[in-house]
């Protein structure tokens, strides 16, 4: 279960209404049931129903199960599409053990609102669903031209882009030499980046544009499956 209170030894966490519907009125569990718990940052902790409430409840802290397991540095950076294909790149992001999840508005995105406290709790809810004890900040939306303009001399992003298709090299073979971190991938809309946005990628030294394979992805399917390629040359 996750929940916002500091987790340690002893520590009396208090639930919601919400909590304590779903710890004692689905999960039907009582006084003297143990749970897990996780905040994002404390690692994952047991813990003991201490009172069972149709509104609360506490569980106090017993031990700690699992240490705070941090994903490898790298950040997601996409151009939100539809609610339900944004939903689930935020899912996949947090599976696939992206540290940060940054929703980018360029000249093409469609989606020019999202709901950044929605997406947040998708993102709390894969990790309970994943066995993460680490859950990633998924920003409000930014432009990217601002986000670029203040990037991090350090960060390298890997820009994938359906146009570099034969020109760019594979993300599948290139990233072997490439130094681990820190890094982030930059997924484009449905309408793929601006010429402008082009030029301005290709002059940061930060960039290294890759193609994802001789077949145009949808902005969900390409954020897969950089992460995963990501994964396997440089994560751990
Ligand atoms: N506007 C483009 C078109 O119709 O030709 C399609 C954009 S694609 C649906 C959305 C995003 O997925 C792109 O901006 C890019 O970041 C990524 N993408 C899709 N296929 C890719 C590929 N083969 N290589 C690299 N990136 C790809």
């Amino acid at each position: 279960l996750y929940v916002e209170q500091p987790l340690g030894q002893g520590q009396a966490v208090a639930l919601t209404a919400d909590q304590a519907h779903y710890l004692f009125a689905v999960m039907r569990l009582a006084v003297g049931a143990v749970v897990a718990l996780f905040n994002g940052r404390d690692g994952e902790w047991r813990a003991e129903v201490a009172e069972a409430g149709k509104r609360g409840g506490v569980l106090v802290c017993q031990a700690q199960t699992r240490p705070l397991l941090m994903p490898p540095d790298l950040w997601l950076l996409f151009a939100p599409i539809k609610k339900a294909r944004t939903d689930f790149i935020v899912e996949k992001a947090v599976e696939m053990g992206a540290r940060r999840i940054l929703p980018v508005q360029t000249r093409h995105t469609n989606s020019e609102r999202i709901r950044q406290d929605r997406l947040q709790a998708h993102a709390v809810e894969a990790a309970e669903q994943c066995g993460g004890t680490f859950v990633p900040e998924v920003a409000e939306l930014a432009a990217l031209d601002r986000l670029l303009a203040g990037w991090p001399a350090d960060r390298r992003i890997l820009w994938c882009d359906e146009s570099l298709m034969g020109a760019a090299q594979l993300l599948s073979g290139g990233l072997a030499g490439e130094p681990r971190g820190p890094w982030a991938i930059l997924i484009g809309p449905e309408g793929g980046f601006s010429d402008q946005e082009k030029a301005r990628l290709r002059a940061m030294p930060q960039v290294l544009a890759v193609s994802l394979g001789p077949r145009i992805l949808r902005a969900d399917t390409a954020a897969v499956a950089a992460l995963a390629l990501w994964q396997a040359s440089l994560g751990d």
